[in-house]
């Protein structure tokens, strides 16, 4: 299933034609008092949720998806985890381009020395909420990655385990001010982490190491490639991620960026596109 949220925090099922919407499912999530938990109760609760989500669509209208303000999928994530060069082509760029590795060593090493990351939650944003760019003195890139939602609290999670630990998946767009900074703070400004346009459940991509993904800015493609040229793939990054941390229900992985990285700027408008989940345009502004 496809499940979006929209306008003030509504939630859809995604059918070919538009959107049910479901919003009178959320009764069935637990109600919390201070201190709220530190995780995504919607995804923590995903299958009852949608059990009764199926019975609710079907009294539900159809709207049009033109007409709908789409959020990030997710609401909540503890933490948005982020994987370097994890593309064999993407790491040879970075080294032969000054603007990309600042001669920065952290920059250029493999993934599997340097590790993982993590972008700021509050960088979160949903295709309609564009991305707001700043330190616009400096070159901000765009960078499509395969997005995995967590669905269960995941702690020394094995590779052969790891899938069983998905809800779904997304398109992400790991935003970057380009510099010799941490990654962790050129890549957490507000709306940097794009998520969308919907969560596809996990169970309608049984293989996340063959999507093709390719992202244009202003019609032209810049990135295009499949996630089978990742280095660390999906079950490899649960395992390295939950060996250092427990993952909760709703933190998302993103899964790294291909070839073809290039600069944005207030304006553009993206489209990005990954196979069996589908296309998110995302519009590009000064903040
Ligand atoms: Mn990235």
């Amino acid at each position: 299933m496809r499940l979006c949220r929209f306008g003030e925090g509504r939630i859809g099922i995604v059918e070919e034609s538009g959107v049910r919407d479901v919003t009178a499912a959320l009764e069935v999530l637990p109600s919390f008092r201070y201190p709220f938990p530190p995780y995504d109760a919607l995804i923590d609760n995903l299958d009852r949720f949608l059990d009764r989500a199926r019975t609710v669509s079907s009294n539900s209208p159809l709207l049009p998806m033109t007409d709908l303000r789409l959020l990030s999928p997710v609401a909540n994530p503890s933490k948005i985890v982020g994987a370097p060069v994890n593309y064999q082509k993407h790491l040879d760029e970075v080294r032969t381009d000054a603007q990309l590795h600042h001669d920065n060593q952290s920059h250029t090493a493999v993934i599997q020395k340097i590790g993982l990351f993590l972008k700021a939650s509050s960088a979160l944003a949903g295709p309609a909420d564009g991305i707001a760019l700043r330190k616009l003195d400096r070159r901000n890139d765009h960078e499509v990655e395969l997005a995995v939602v967590i669905g269960k609290r995941a702690n020394n999670v094995s590779r052969s385990e790891a899938l069983k630990y998905v809800a779904g998946y997304a398109i992400g767009l790991d935003v970057t001010i380009r510099g010799p900074e941490e990654r962790s703070l050129r890549k957490s400004a507000d709306t940097y982490a794009v998520l969308g346009p919907w969560l596809v459940t996990a169970d309608e991509i049984p293989n996340p190491g063959d999507l093709n993904l390719k992202i244009s800015v202003n019609g032209e493609q810049r990135q295009n490639s499949n996630t089978r040229y990742m280095i660390l793939g999906v079950p490899e990054l649960i395992e390295f991620a939950s060996a250092f941390y427990t993952l909760l229900p709703g933190d998302v992985i993103m899964t790294g960026t291909p070839e073809g990285v290039s600069p944005i700027q207030p304006g553009d408008n993206i489209v990005a596109t990954i196979e069996k989940i589908g296309s998110m345009e995302v519009t590009v502004r000064a903040a």
